[in-house]
């Protein structure tokens, strides 16, 4: 049973309440004046709550409930990958050694954490198939900022001018922000009928003004996209360059590579592929990785042996589009994704990657009598609904979302891709079993069902969350985090 109305842990409060015992002072007492200038000292002893240490501990345990997480249950959230991350990582990254290591230590007394690092770019070229890896930028969002810089850097250096990036409409939303962030203008690409790159489109739009491609692959809809060496070879006629989203990278470990397909650069999200738990913002890494031509413009330092065997931060690269993140990025999350890589071993990962497709098409499958598949031909990690039809018996996107919260799964992602409407996108990942999948597939055909025959329902749900349905718009505008549920 989910605590409905939490109280604030400061009305929880009360005076003379302790979580801690302290030895007796065994060193002199010193004033506090002898040590703050006395116009910093508050007057007023601050306002903080007092409470015993179950309480403390309950009240959190209580808030985590609320909300749904990987380790509670399903997670299909299209495009982001939401797979359970090992905890043995976690573990890892935080061995002392690793989790209390200071950025400014001296060189030769992190040759481990360097050495980790150096063979993490090593494993991700190999994936990869490119010439150098960056790991400093800090989310996907960040490495395609980075990627445009270098593209910037590449036209200077060769003199071109250039002043567009063409995307496809059905992008994530962070690559038209990152073009304009990196001062180009976006041209988008339509979609032909099987939701692929749209080649007529792309061949009308391609000139020497474009600066380069922002593709993702697999693409938004979960599909390979298929002409990708003809749409590599039409914009590199014109000194464009070839930028691949990799966030989609756990279709395609093992399988294909970015470099083979004939990209330039791709960023990969290690906390989406290589199980660093992610969502409320926490920390990400958005590594990218180029091609030989392109490694001189790399974002400074990189991580460098030298012929005796120690490693070191390379920072003499006159090229360089220059520092991009304090020290080198989110050292943590490199830790994680090294470990998951070395534990899964080649066999591994490839096996994670056909699981994954194996996934999104059992469900495609199971799902394809009772709702639209629209774009089902090809479907790799995920895929998405549109739920045309259930609208046209009164129940959208979002009331089919919002059902399937009271099956004790997460929501899948809805909305997105617009170029489908009602959309709803799925993405199960390969950490879930059959048994699962068959518990969502039934919620799902059960929530269809209903909808005929019980519209009211599924309009009243969710009815087992902490909170049921929100306005969204004044929930995101006013934050109440006393939110008082009416029954
Ligand atoms: C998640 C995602 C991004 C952005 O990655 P962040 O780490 O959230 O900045 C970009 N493109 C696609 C396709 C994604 O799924």
């Amino acid at each position: 049973m989910i605590e409905k109305n939490t109280k604030l842990i400061f009305e929880k409060s009360g005076t003379g309440k302790r979580g801690y015992s302290l030895p007796p002072l065994d060193v002199p007492e010193v004033k506090l004046e002898e040590m703050i200038e006395e116009d910093l000292i508050r007057n007023e002893i601050p306002l903080l709550p007092e409470l015993s240490e179950p309480e403390v501990v309950r009240h959190y345990v209580n808030l985590s409930m609320k909300n749904h997480n990987v380790d509670k249950d399903f997670y299909p959230l299209g495009s982001c990958t939401m797979k359970y991350n090992p905890k043995i990582n976690d573990k890892i990254a935080s061995i002392p050694g690793f989790s209390m290591l200071h950025p400014l230590m001296p060189e030769h007394s992190v040759q481990g954490s360097l050495e980790l690092m150096y063979r993490l770019e090593g494993f991700l070229k190999e994936i990869t198939g490119m010439h150098r890896v960056t790991l400093q930028p800090s989310a996907g969002s960040q490495g395609e900022l980075v990627g445009l810089l270098i593209m910037k850097k590449y036209h200077n250096h060769k003199k071109n001018i250039k002043k567009y990036i063409l995307i496809p409409e059905s992008a994530h939303g962070t690559n038209p922000a990152s073009v304009i962030l990196a001062g180009y203008d976006v041209i988008s690409l339509k979609s032909d009928s099987r939701g692929r790159v749209d080649i007529n489109d792309l061949k009308s739009k391609m000139n020497s003004d474009v600066a380069g491609m922002m593709l993702t692959q697999p693409n938004t809809l979960g599909l390979f996209e298929d002409q990708i060496e003809e749409i590599c070879k039409i914009v590199h006629s014109f000194d464009g360059l070839m930028y691949m989203d990799g966030a989609n990278l756990n279709a395609l470990i093992g399988l294909a590579r970015p470099f083979d397909m004939g990209f330039d650069i791709a960023h990969l999200n290690l906390h989406k592929t290589f199980s660093t738990p992610h969502g409320g913002g926490g920390p990400g890494a958005g590594p990218i990785a180029v091609t030989e031509e392109l490694s001189r413009f790399l974002p400074s330092p990189t991580i460098d042996k030298r012929k005796n065997g120690t490693y070191f931060l390379n920072f003499k690269l006159d090229d360089s589009i220059g520092r991009i993140h304090s020290f080198y990025g989110n050292f943590g999350i490199l830790v994680r994704a090294f470990v998951y890589i070395l534990s899964m071993g080649s066999d591994g990962l490839c096996e994670m990657t056909r699981c994954a497709i194996i996934n999104a098409n059992y469900l495609k499958k199971k799902l394809e009598k009772y709702y639209n598949i629209p774009y089902g031909d090809g479907t790799l990690h995920e895929f998405v609904i549109s739920a045309d039809k259930q609208k046209e018996r009164g129940a959208k996107a979002l009331d089919i979302a919002k059902a399937l919260l009271d099956s004790n799964f997460h929501a899948p992602t809805v909305y997105f891709p617009t170029t489908v409407p009602e959309s709803i996108m799925i993405e199960p990942t390969e950490s879930e079993s059959k048994q699962t999948l068959d518990r969502f597939i039934d919620s799902m055909i059960d929530i269809d069902k209903k909808i005929s025959t019980d519209i009211d329902k599924i309009k009243s749900m969710p009815r087992n969350t902490p909170v049921r349905r929100l306005d969204e718009a004044k929930a995101n505008r006013e934050l109440n985090l006393k939110y008082e549920v009416s029954e």
